[in-house]
């Protein structure tokens, strides 16, 4: 199993495409095509998770937050990010970031700390927009069911809880085949009318060349004819945030307490309780507080994430209590989840989950 191995696994569980523009997630450091020799998983890549791995014989580091974030220019050891990479670089280490495309699928880090907190009707908080596309085929009907089935098996057509979504119709295409092609149907230099069907699908950007691939291959015509169109819809499973409810409703501060528990945290920083019972549970696992309006739209009785600052506290006005539990601990099922699913998938090499605590916040 090389490096790459795991890292395409990764790509697949949360695609690097869904990271935010600001980010920079994916493989930061090492040679993908190296053996991989061991994973470690931790939420900050820094120095002392290297040593570990190099002490526990992985070759690969697995984190959510990127080490290099915005750039590095020089690498003379002068703080810890470059110390981190010019060990990683030293002793092979490869490290692997993924950020806010795993922030950003349903099962990531909200939907992992939704079902923990046993949240029912789990939604995203704020869906994102441009990530569908529609691709329309016009096939003759007696190859529909094939190219049907080819794009639903490349991921095309589905819709929430819906797989296998299209919609076709029938009508007439016409072609004239020139002088050097080589036709399905019809002769040179004629034109031909087809009864064909125009059939559409619904995919998303990140998996479009592989659909069109898939399409292609099983199109019959030379030539096949298809439109890729961008939509405006908004991607239900993708996007930021998550908001679900609680089976019944419960005490405000019981239910906290609880939290502290399942999050391991050593405080929770609320506001004022402009209502003692909770039912709808808005989160965000790291810095949430840009959601703070798409939770009281929504609904939410608590907005529960980490950072925010002082200012920040007083948008709730009453209308939601914005609890902060702290960055690191608001994500820290995140690491537990992603060396479950390595240790399902790779068997050959050990997948360990760091022993280092790298929150960089003490509580007294
Ligand atoms: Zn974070």
């Amino acid at each position: 199993m090389k490096i790459q191995n795991v890292v395409a696994h990764l790509d697949q569980l949360a695609p690097p495409s869904l990271q935010e523009s600001y980010d920079n997630s994916g493989l930061l450091v090492g040679d993908r095509n190296k053996e991989c020799t061991g994973v470690i998983v931790c939420l900050d890549s820094t120095e002392d998770v290297i040593e570990e791995a190099i002490a526990a014989g992985c070759n690969l580091v697995v984190a959510h937050h990127p080490i290099v974030f915005s750039g590095l220019k020089r690498f003379t050891g002068s703080d810890y990010i470059e110390r981190t990479v010019i060990k990683a670089i030293k002793h092979d280490i490869a490290i692997y970031a993924i950020h806010t495309n795993l922030d950003n699928v349903k099962h990531g880090v909200n939907g992992v700390w939704a079902d923990a907190l046993g949240l029912k009707n789990q939604k995203i908080l704020s869906p994102k927009k441009g990530l569908l596309k529609k691709l329309v085929v016009f096939v003759p009907e007696s190859d529909k069911d094939n190219v049907l089935q080819a794009m639903f098996e490349a991921g095309a057509g589905t819709i929430g809880n819906y797989a296998e979504c299209s919609y076709s119709g029938e009508g007439n295409g016409t072609f004239k085949p020139l002088e050097n092609a080589n036709p399905y149907i019809g002769e040179i230099g004629k034109r031909k009318v087809e009864e064909e069907s125009r059939v559409e699908v619904l995919l998303e950007s990140f998996n479009a060349s592989k659909v069109i691939a898939a399409m292609k291959k099983s199109h019959p015509y030379e030539e096949a004819a298809y439109d890729l169109l961008d939509l405006n819809n908004v991607h239900a499973e993708i996007g930021a945030g998550m908001i679900g409810d609680l089976s019944a409703s419960v005490d405000a501060i019981e239910w906290m307490n609880r939290l502290k528990t399942i999050m391991k945290c050593g405080v929770v920083r609320y506001t004022p309780l402009h209502k003692s019972k909770i039912k709808k549970v808005a989160i965000c696992g790291g810095s949430g507080s840009f959601l703070l309006n798409n939770a009281i739209a929504q609904g939410a009785d608590i907005f529960v994430t980490g950072d925010f600052k002082y200012h920040q506290f007083f948008d709730a006005e009453n209308k939601i209590i914005i609890a902060d539990i702290g960055h690191y601990e608001s994500e820290h099922l995140t690491i537990d989840y992603l060396v479950r699913i390595l240790k399902e998938k790779f068997t050959t090499f050990a997948v360990l989950l760091t022993k280092v605590n790298t929150n960089p916040i003490n509580y007294l």
